[in-house]
């Protein structure tokens, strides 16, 4: 089953194309992962699906319905979890009312309820032990894991990372990814905008490189490590250079 399709997907910021004819599909427990150089549209492709950007035309449909149809769209957003680089924690709450005030606010749940699923997310991602303690308290990497069980305990159906680790201290870099490839191997669809390459290489089914607004390849990972296009090999080797993380 589809869950997200991105049908020639055009997004111009005033007279300025940033993306052009983006074409994507990812399936049912399918991981797909955006790289490519800074500017080159991946947070804008993210944004388009989470409808924080309007787009200028082409379509995206999760799980086949169409976001233009106003009906189901707010159904249909509420399928898709975000990750982003800076956390976007409350930092006036616990841990635990991070997640519950959320599951009230946007689910609607009573409090018994969000606080089991409170405590189940943080247990996935390693945190229960942390479950009262104020964000100010974590380190970037365990504010970035309770992140993610805020976005796990909404249940979607895709979770979009935008750049997860790059806010991170090189140190605290393997744990949050260590969390992304776990539940990876649990099935949950994801795409993942990452700079960290041989995370992406090993957890994605497909990588789309993308440059300046296209999606040049949409490739599997062993087809883009034998990829001699000079822009991809220049930008792994770069990536590799710069930062990559070995878990
Ligand atoms: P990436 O995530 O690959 O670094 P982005 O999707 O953030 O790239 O940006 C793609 C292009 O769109 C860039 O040229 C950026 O300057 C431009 N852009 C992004 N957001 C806006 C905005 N709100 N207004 C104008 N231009 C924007
Ligand atoms: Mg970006």
């Amino acid at each position: 089953m589809k869950i997200i399709e991105v049908k020639n997907l055009k997004k111009q910021f005033g007279k300025n194309v940033v993306l052009d004819n983006i074409n994507l599909e990812i399936k049912k427990g399918e991981v797909v992962s955006l790289i490519g150089p800074s500017g080159s549209g991946k947070s804008t492709i993210l944004r388009s699906i989470i409808d924080l950007e309007t787009i200028t035309s082409g379509d995206i449909l999760i799980e086949g319905n169409n976001l233009k149809d106003k009906k189901i769209k707010k159904e249909m957003l509420l399928k898709t979890g975000m990750v982003f680089q800076t956390f976007n924690l409350f930092p006036h709450m616990s841990v635990r009312n991070n997640i519950v005030k959320t599951l009230e606010l946007v689910k609607k749940l009573d409090k018994k309820e969000a606080n089991k699923i409170a405590e189940e997310t943080l247990e996935v991602v390693g945190l229960i032990d942390k479950i009262d303690n104020f964000p100010s308290e974590l380190s970037g990497g365990q504010k970035q894991r309770v992140a993610i069980a805020r976005a796990l305990s909404l249940r979607p159906d895709i979770l979009l990372f935008d750049e997860p680790t790059s806010a991170l201290d090189p140190t605290l870099v393997g744990e949050v990814l260590l969390v992304m490839e776990e539940l990876a191997k649990e099935g949950m669809t994801m795409i993942i905008v990452s700079h960290e390459m041989q995370f992406a290489m090993r957890v994605s089914d497909k990588i789309a490189f993308m440059d300046s607004g296209e999606i040049a390849f949409l490739q599997t990972p062993s087809e883009l490590r034998n990829n001699d296009d000079p822009r991809i090999r220049r930008f792994i080797n770069n990536e590799i250079l710069r930062n990559d993380f070995v878990i």
